[in-house]
């Protein structure tokens, strides 16, 4: 499995030229389907506002801090440990064969980083691993927030099926009160820093 499920993201071809990079949040969000890059959490589904990653750090290409296409929607956890890291030294070279970054907006992420049969995410090459060991994904329970995702995309065929009156009033009484549930239960069980 992707670690973006079935959601594939691409940074739109007529991106602004932003003064502030805060600026791009909107699209960057659209453009990401509110998911974190680098783990795949679903920040519509956890309530949570996610952070603006700068792909090559601020600290080393202060140039490309307003670009639209070094940005990355990441939850806070990914953004902080990524923090300045960045392998290769080299600005031009995100990784190279062994470690490094690859950008979660292109085609070859998929070739490093995988989503295993438990949810957990795991590297598939060696920069993949580099990838899960910097942003400390070989320890964290990147299945939860997963099968949180899952679980909320069912109430969203349940919902439609509510919608259209295709439900008993029993039914309907089950699913409002198991979507009041869920919502509560991620409020209370995720925390912002993860
Ligand atoms: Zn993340």
């Amino acid at each position: 499995m992707r670690v973006h499920g079935d959601k594939v993201i691409r940074r739109r071809e007529d991106a602004p030229k932003l003064n502030r990079y805060q600026d791009g949040r909107e699209q960057l969000e659209q453009d990401f389907h509110y998911l974190c890059g680098y783990c795949g959490k679903d920040g519509s589904v956890l309530h949570q506002r996610f952070h603006l990653d700068h792909f090559v750090p601020k600290s080393l290409d202060k140039n490309r801090e307003n670009d639209y296409y070094n940005l990355v929607l990441a939850c806070q956890r990914c953004n902080l440990s990524k923090s300045d890291k960045w392998p290769t030294g080299d600005i031009v070279l995100p990784y190279n064969e062994e470690e490094g970054f690859v950008d979660p907006a292109s085609e070859e992420f998929d070739e490093h980083l995988v989503r295993n049969e438990d949810g957990y995410v795991v590297g598939k090459t060696s920069v993949g691993e580099s990838m899960c060991n910097m942003l400390h994904l070989d320890i964290r329970r990147t299945d939860i927030y997963w099968k949180a995702a899952q679980l909320k995309q069912q109430l969203g065929e349940l919902e439609k099926l509510f919608l259209e009156e295709k439900l008993t009033e029993k039914q309907k009484d089950i699913y409002i009160k198991t979507n009041m549930m869920f919502n509560k239960y991620i409020d209370q069980a995720f925390t912002k820093g993860e």
